[in-house]
């Protein structure tokens, strides 16, 4: 069955269920203790408010039976595969979950004095270290709560660093490839620089050429992935970073693809001085709707200013937990007075962060090499499956073998019978399966980036190719077909265009109910 069609035409909202009046549970109230201690509270007229508030009123079962129904009209790796290229959607252990929502750390407060979570504390600064060695870094910052707030946290630093040493006014650029993720350049953004663009070549390296004729004065930093998002690892990168510190700038690195590479190569070991990481991706913690993500930061501890003894690491932003020999005590330390300061509450997304020191620790050292020769494998076994199949192709990095991801093209498909990626994911979804990430990176046309993991199983893989082979078929022999699809979703084609245009979607619940009844055909 396809699971995209378990979701009942149009799942109705929680506000249009229920009846008013209706409640779920109800203590009774002990009336006169109550009034008792409320008293009368003269609340000033403004603050009052003129209508009730507008709550959804149901049953105990109604509840139960709209978040179950929610649940299943929902797809995840839990359902199948997710290959969902550069977000490493992969099997989330359960055992992680277990101890994550242990109330021995869910009932924790983050105001608590450091004595009594002793034990959380030991666990942050276990997983500071590993991540250090992991990464091939020094010290490592659990605050940031996603990727790209890693990246700000990453920019940000390197913002200090050529503020402390008095040069910001030159150092205005931070150099990024065209394949990179688009959180790189709007965190370099937003940190204030100016953003410089550097092409990819053929062989899916950076153009040399052309990152040498921008690289100088101006340089503040570079930001790359690697393996990139073709699933490619850059070659050139001791080079790169020789460059980059010859100039004095800092090098980045987007740990957002490790899960190609972890184990056997290190972002330290490369040159770089700062990574971020995504527990969510690498480290098995969910996505999204799962809960909350974490963006970890490792830095180098190059020494930034030898009389102050000021180090790389000093300037980050957030808390950090260190040891204290004196006490046997754990503490939490910083922002100091060169940091960046904090990009939000408290030390981190505890849980995420708790899901990967569960996954690491129950994986253990040979065990995350094993992942990466899986992720892989997998990714260039499905590579094979796709090679010369008529309508598509990959470009870039010809005959080279992928890491954790590849990127198909579409475009003969396109060029010869206009039948293009969206056009082929749709298709996947038709047949029950997840599309993969499509135009994107930007820098291939009609692309199908493709990633399954290494829990992913080589018969769904073989599936997926099949599927993948069909609609190819489909488009040659039929091709107004495909732009009928999907017809056996619960939701048919959307104009992506309008779908995205602010002017045309008002994400609410109100929009949301008149699209259901018809009254927003446009859509
Ligand atoms: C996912 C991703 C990011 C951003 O990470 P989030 O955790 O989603 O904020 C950055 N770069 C690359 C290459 C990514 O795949």
């Amino acid at each position: 069955m396809n699971r995209f069609r378990q979701a009942r035409n149009w799942e109705p909202l929680i506000f249009e269920l229920g009846s008013k009046g209706r409640i779920g549970f109800l203590v009774p109230e002990p009336e006169d203790v109550a009034k008792k201690r409320v008293g009368s509270i003269d609340i000033p007229p403004e603050m009052k408010r003129t209508r009730d508030p507008e709550l959804p009123e149901l049953s105990e079962v109604e509840v139960i039976r709209h978040f179950t129904n929610l649940s299943q009209a929902a797809y995840g790796v839990d359902n199948g595969p997710v290959p969902l290229g550069s977000c490493t959607m992969k099997y989330n252990p359960r055992i992680a979950w277990e101890i994550a929502g242990d109330p021995r750390i869910v009932n924790l407060h983050p105001l608590q004095d450091e004595r009594t979570v002793q034990g959380l504390l030991e666990i942050l600064y276990e997983l500071q270290k590993w991540l250090a060695n992991i990464t091939g870094m020094d010290t490592c910052i659990l605050h940031p709560a996603a990727g790209a707030h890693g990246e700000l946290a990453g920019v940000l630093t390197i913002r200090r660093y050529h503020e402390v040493k008095n040069q910001l006014d030159k150092k205005t650029d931070i150099i990024i490839p065209d394949s990179a993720h688009g959180t790189n350049p709007a965190s370099a953004a937003m940190a204030g620089f100016r953003v410089i663009e550097v092409p990819s070549a053929e062989d899916g390296n950076i153009d040399m050429d052309a990152l040498k004729s921008v690289v100088g004065e101006s340089t503040a930093g570079l930001m790359i992935t690697n393996p990139s998002t073709l699933g490619l690892f850059e070659e050139h990168i001791l080079e790169i970073a020789e460059l980059l510190h010859k100039h004095d700038a800092i090098l980045y690195y987007d740990g957002a693809n490790l899960n190609g590479i972890m184990g056997y190569a290190r972002p330290g070991d490369m040159g770089f001085d700062i990574a971020h990481l995504n527990i969510h991706k690498t480290f098995g913690a969910p996505h999204g709707g799962g809960g909350p993500g974490a963006g970890p930061i490792c830095i180098k501890d190059r020494v930034v200013d030898s009389e102050k003894n000021i180090v790389l690491s000093d300037l980050a932003p957030g808390y950090r937990v260190v040891y204290d020999e004196s006490t046997g005590l754990y503490r939490v330390r910083g922002p100091g007075e060169y940091s960046a300061g904090l990009l939000k509450a408290f030390f981190g997304n505890i849980t995420p962060l708790i899901w990967g020191y569960v996954y690491i620790l129950s994986m253990g050292p040979q065990g995350l090499r094993r992942v990466t020769e899986h992720a892989v494998l997998i990714t260039n076994y499905f590579m094979k499956l796709m090679e010369n199949v008529k309508g598509y192709n990959i470009p870039y990095g010809r005959g080279r073998f992928r890491k954790h991801e590849v990127v198909l093209s579409a475009q003969p498909m396109a060029d010869e019978v206009g039948v293009t990626a969206e056009d082929v994911a749709k298709g996947l979804l038709d047949a029950g399966f997840y599309a993969p990430t499509i135009y994107f990176p930007l820098i291939v046309k009609e692309a199908l980036m493709t990633e399954f993991t290494e829990t992913e199983t080589p018969e769904n893989v073989e599936k997926y190719a099949e599927r993948l082979k069909e609609i190819s078929k489909i488009a040659y022999s039929n091709p107004s077909e495909p732009k009928t699809w999907p017809r056996n979703t619960s939701v048919g084609r959307v104009d992506v265009l309008k779908a995205n245009h602010p002017k045309h979607v008002t994400p609410t619940w109100r929009v949301h109910v008149r699209r259901m009844r018809g009254k927003f055909s446009e859509i």
